[in-house]
């Protein structure tokens, strides 16, 4: 089955709002180091040990931010790369279509709910 190519250009779209999204907030939360390497943003506030409790429950709150969007950032990018590629929309897994339905709710979707489901 072959995606619709105005199906993957919608889908193309919201990836790429996406990352600019997430790049956003890894730039508020993070310090890039190297491509697709992020480091949570330490902040001092001070010496005092109320200072250095809120810093590190500060660093602690970004460190846990800076995974979740590095991971999401690195699967839209994943998926740019597969539409570039005319890959999109197949399961890595299993190679059949990921269905239509779920890409649209999840566009850096990378197997399908069978694969998936079997993951769990
Ligand atoms: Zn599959």
């Amino acid at each position: 089955m072959k995606m619709d190519a105005k199906f993957i250009e919608e889908r193309k779209q919201e990836l790429q709002k996406r990352k600019q999204e997430l790049l956003r907030e890894l730039n508020e939360d993070a310090v890039q180091v190297a491509d697709h390497d992020y480091s949570a943003k330490f902040v001092d506030y001070g010496d005092k040990d109320d200072e250095n409790a809120a810093e590190v429950a500060n660093f602690e709150k970004n460190l846990s931010l800076e995974k979740t969007l590095e991971v999401s950032l690195y699967n839209v990018d994943l998926a740019l790369k597969k539409i570039e590629e005319g890959k999109y929309g197949l399961c890595e897994k299993c190679s059949n279509p990921i269905n239509p339905d779920r890409l649209k709710a999840f566009p850096s979707a990378s197997s399908c709910m069978d694969c998936k489901k079997k993951l769990l």
